[in-house]
Order: structure tokens, then C-alpha cells, then sequence
């Protein structure tokens, strides 16, 4: 396979590909200093094969946040559904003494709506 475009020379940005790639993660996060993420910008948008890494970065940060907003990964989800039956399984049993003798009273300590 050759890929005659997949050199490292500087684009017309000044800054070059492995540069450019090395700091994709602070420029889509805009935490680059205004100089770097100017060169960084103008490399993105001029190189083609940076664009394109680029556009996938973003694309694939979007699809993140939107499964993200949906629900909790699955991992997280089992452990927090864990928990809670634990917490369900441990309801507290309390003995009140009254007038009328000894009633004992189930008292679930968590209180929790599923789904
Ligand atoms: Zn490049």
C-alpha cells in the first residue's frame, strides 16, 4: 500500500502531521494555547489525511456524549443495580414497644424506584 500523501512535511500551516496529530486531542478541546491551535486549525483544514482523523475524532466524541446521555455504560449499570439489591436485601427490622405489646416493624432503610 502507498499512500504518497502520508508524508510529514509541513503543511502551508507550519505545523507538521505528527504535530498536528500529537495535539488533536487538546485542539478539539480547545485547550491549546491560541498560537498552537491557530497552526493546528490551519493544518487540520488544509491536510486532507488530518482532516479526515479529525472528523473521525469528532464524530466518534459525538456518538460517546449522545450513548452516554442515553444510559450509563453497561458495566456501571450492573454494578449500580448490584448495589441496590444489596441495599433492598438489607431492609431493617425494628422492635417498637407500645401500650398495646410488642409490634415489629419491617423498615427498608433505601428506598429506591426501579426502572
Ligand atoms: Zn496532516
Amino acid at each position: 500500500m502507498s499512500d504518497a500523501e502520508d508524508t510529514d512535511r509541513p503543511a502551508e500551516g507550519g505545523c507538521s502531521c505528527s504535530e498536528a496529530r500529537a495535539h488533536l486531542e487538546t485542539f478539539l478541546d480547545h485547550e491549546c494555547d491560541g498560537d498552537l491551535y491557530e497552526r493546528l486549525a490551519a493544518h487540520v483544514a488544509s491536510c486532507r489525511h488530518c482532516g479526515q482523523i479529525a472528523d473521525a475524532e469528532v464524530h466518534l466524541r459525538e456518538i460517546l456524549r449522545s450513548r452516554c446521555a442515553e444510559q450509563a455504560p453497561a458495566e456501571l449499570r450492573a454494578r449500580v443495580l448490584g448495589r441496590l439489591s444489596v441495599m433492598r436485601a438489607t431492609s431493617t427490622v425494628t422492635t417498637v414497644t407500645s401500650a398495646q405489646g410488642t409490634t415489629t416493624v419491617s423498615r427498608r432503610t433505601i428506598r429506591y424506584t426501579q426502572g
